[in-house]
Formats: C-alpha cells, structure tokens, sequence
C-alpha cells in the first residue's frame, strides 16, 4: 500500500510509487502475473509520437468544480488541450440535479519569454488577485507547468501567502508535465491538493452519504443508491466547494475507475478515516455483484444489496441474453486508459464478444490501496479468460494502427476522442462513449449492447471512407512487430 503523504506539497509521480509502466507488449495474462511476481518491467520506447500532459489531468480534476477557479500557471500554450472541457461540459445533459452549472473559469498567466529570465512570481500574484475580483470564487487552484517548473517560481510560497490575503484557499497544485510520463499522475496532483488543502476533517458522519470519485458521467448511483438508502457525493465535478470540504463525512468511498481514484481513495481513507470500495467498478456480471456486495458490507446494507441485486437479474438477464444472441462471436479491439478499458473488456465479454486486442496507455501492477481486488485486468482474465495482442503503449497511435491492421476486429472501441479515427480509416465500425457510467451494472451491458448493434449494422459510412482515406503509415510499418519500437525489452 502506498502510504498518503499530505505534508509535502507535490505528489510522488506513479512510476516511483506504484511501479507503473507505460511500455508492454504482449498478452493480459501475462502482464497481470508479471506484475504479482516483481517482474514488471518498463518496455522503453526507442522513439515518442506525443504523449499526454499530466497538467490536462491535474485540472480536469478541479475545473469543474461549481465555485472554484483555475490559473494554470506558465505560457498559454500549456492550455491548449483544455478546450475539451467545453466538448465535456456540453455533452452530458445529465448534471446529476445541478440546475444552474456556472461557468468554468480558467486562466493562465500567459509566461513569456522575458518572464522565464527574470521569473514569473510577480505575474502570478497579479493573476490570482485579478481572478478573485473578477469571478469571485471560493477557491483558486494554481496548476504549475513545466516553463515555471524549470525557472523555480515558488508557487507554495506565493498561494500560502495570497490565501492570507484573500482570505480564500488558494492552493498549488504541482503537474508540470516533464515530472512523469504517466499521463495520470496529473490526476493524483489535482487530488493530492484537494486532500491537502480543502477536505477538513469530519465534525459528525453523515450516515447514507458515500463519496463517488468520477468524471461526469450521467446519474446512475443516485438511482442505485437511492434503493439501497444511500446518497452519492460526487467528487469532484459539479460538486461545490463545500461538498468536497465535507466529503470526509462520507461513510464510504468508491471509484467509477481505479486509475482515476487511486489516490483520493486512498487519502480518504488514510488521512479522514473514510474506508473505500477496494474491488474494482461494476462491469460486467461477476464484478457488479462483487462491487454491491462490498458496498453492501461498508455501509451495513447487505440485505438491501441482495434484494437490489435479486431485481436487477430479473429485470436485466433476459435482456443481455436477447443483445447477446446478436452480438455473440463478434470481435474487438479495445484502445482506453487503465482501467475503464479493461471495464470495457469485461464488457464486451458478457456480450459474447472477444477481446482480440487492446491498446491500453499505461499500466498500474497495484493501486493506492495495495489490494489486489482493485485490479480490473485481473477480473478480466479471471472471469473471462485471456486477452491477446495486449498493448501498453501511452497513446502512441503508431503501434494502435499496427496492430488494428494486423487483428482486424469487427469493431473498436474507444474512450479518448481521436483514436475512433484509426479505426474507421481501415473501415472498422468505431464506438466512443465519453459518459463512463453508461456501461455499468447489469443496464450498462445491454445499453452498450444495443449501441454496439447500432454501429455494427450501420457500418456503410466507415467502409466507404476508408476507400479514401490517406493512411500516413507505410506498408513497411504495417507489416512489423507492434512492439518493434519497445528496445526488445517486452515483458512477459
Ligand atoms: S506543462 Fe510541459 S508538457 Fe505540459 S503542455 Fe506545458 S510544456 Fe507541454
């Protein structure tokens, strides 16, 4: 287990903590005994295409927040992949009761050159003062990037400095890009100052309250919980300040996604006393059950559970066999983070589909919380078998085009906008569904059945552009080892 340290100001990157890797090729089984046995070991790629920056992470973790503000502090280029939050914000209807959603707001201290020669404090001190007073929030976030990274600003010193000023918590949050290759350290960054700087401890519990650490997706635990008495307190978008200051009251804590809640699940726990769900998030049967069973426990609501559990069979069964009769045989390729995409794996087995390969962007062996349990490839390959053509590849579409030229699925499935791209230029049907809580529970394999039906059957736009399409990879490329790139140091 890795033990949650809040006196320091930076969170330690997840390839120190945890082990993680952003390099493998080979199959899921192979890498899931590799990483209990200490064999786990970074497939080095020779050459990089773009990697994520963990500072888009770090501040998807806070810009949502209804009252709070973001200055991310450096040039303004270190923004330009922030413009996907407008997508995010617009697409979901689904706000979970929030009526009135303000604005986000988000700012940079636009650093110059001249700022990285004689330092970029005194612009920040500027920034923060003029967000206060233009947008009054209840809270400033300062998200660090690499350019005041490397010229040294002492960013704690100067948000300690303008909280006792404004009288607001002004809280650094330190994601410079070159700290990590893993794109999701940038998550822990984010959780690790709200952990740090916002949640107090808890006056009294709040005894039906349970903390869900997830991204925006549409409400399903406010339907779940409220058979089960229980109510959800989602952390952290649409949440108010607020909310998250009491989210130490929670009785329990659970994750849609361990690769995104690792760290805050674990804080809750080690720092508030708020025990977490340690099993991974509910797709697929056998893991759904698991899931409400352990939530059953924490929250002294087994009986509920099992009742819940007794009408959603009834209700849900004969309708994933009905989906599942149309969609037995087929074949996909998943491309997503861990550990959403090894949830869509498990998916898509219950669908009657095989998993014929994935591109997965890093790999955690363990999370936070040291539990095996938390382990979502490992349920995968436990309840349904082995994974082929399993790749570690942090985003580098070379080798997910290498290798859906080589597999050849009936489908892709995607959870990052462009990827979809690659597989419709080889004239593969491809699925993205950005609302992460879409395909949970015993619902969530029949809605992701029908909408895979859906594009399957509807194929006709994909095979006509890939007659067209110019693909940017030579045949020579096509033709080699998808790991050819790891310096032969795969693991497995
Ligand atoms: S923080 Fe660093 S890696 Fe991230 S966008 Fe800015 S310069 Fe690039």
């Amino acid at each position: 287990m890795s033990k949650v340290n809040l006196d320091l100001p930076e969170v330690a990157i997840r390839e120190t903590r945890l082990g993680s890797i952003t390099g493998y090729c080979g199959s899921a089984k192979e890498l899931v005994g590799c990483s209990r046995c200490g064999k786990l070991k970074e497939g080095e790629h020779q050459f990089n295409q773009t990697i994520g920056c963990s500072v888009g992470q770090a501040i998807c973790t806070v810009v949502l927040i209804q009252d709070a503000a973001v200055v991310s502090h450096g040039p303004i280029g270190c923004l330009g992949c922030l413009h996907e939050f407008d997508f995010t914000y617009q697409q979901n209807g689904d706000l979970r009761g929030v009526s009135s959603p303000t604005q986000r707001k988000l700012f940079s201290t636009d650093i110059e050159e001249k700022d990285t020669i004689y330092g970029g404090s005194q612009k920040l001190r500027e920034a923060v003062k003029e967000v206060y007073e233009k947008v009054n929030p209840k809270v400033i976030f300062v998200a660090t990037t690499c350019a005041v990274g490397i010229i040294g600003d002492d960013v704690e010193a100067i948000t300690d400095e303008l909280q006792e000023e404004l009288g607001i918590p002004v809280i650094g949050i330190y994601c410079e890009g070159f700290r990590s290759k893993i794109w999701t350290t940038g998550f822990d960054a984010g959780y690790h100052a709200i952990a740090r700087k916002l949640i107090k401890p808890a006056a009294e519990k709040q005894e039906d309250l349970v903390n869900v650490v997830n991204f925006w997706g549409s409400d399903v635990f406010g339907k779940w919980f409220k058979e089960l008495g229980l109510r959800p307190n989602y952390v952290t978008p649409y949440s108010t300040v607020e909310q998250l200051e009491h989210s130490s009251e929670a009785i329990a804590s659970i994750q849609i996604c361990a690769t995104l809640g690792s760290y805050l699940g674990a804080a809750l726990e080690q720092k508030f006393g708020v025990p977490e769900i340690k099993t991974s998030a509910p797709y697929g049967i056998e893991q759904t059950d698991r899931w409400f069973r352990e939530l059953g426990k924490l929250t002294h609501k087994e009986k509920e559970v099992e009742l819940f559990l007794k009408k959603q069979k009834e209700e849900w069964l004969p309708k994933i066999a009905e989906v599942r009769s149309k969609l037995e045989g087929k074949t996909a390729y998943v491309t997503g983070g861990a550990s959403h995409g090894h949830s869509l794996l498990a998916v898509l087995n219950e669908l009657g589909m095989k998993g014929v390969g994935a591109a997965i962007f890093h790999h955690d062996p363990l999370y936070d919380n040291g539990s095996v349990e938390a382990d979502a490839l490992a349920h995968v390959v436990d309840d349904y078998g082995d994974v082929p053509n399993y790749n570690v590849c942090n985003k580098q579409e070379y080798q997910l085009v290498n290798s859906l030229n080589k597999v050849k699925p009936d489908v892709l499935l995607a959870r990052h906008g462009g990827m979809t791209l690659w597989g419709a230029k080889f004239g593969i049907p491809s699925l993205l569904i950005g609302d992460e809580h879409f395909s949970m529970g015993y619902e969530g394999i029949v809605n992701y059945g029908n909408k895979l039906l859906e594009v399957i059957e509807n194929d006709e736009f994909v095979k006509n552009f890939s007659k067209h399409a110019i693909n940017p990879y030579t045949k020579w490329w096509l033709e080699q080892e998808s790991g050819k790139f790891l310096g032969g140091k795969q693991n497995g």
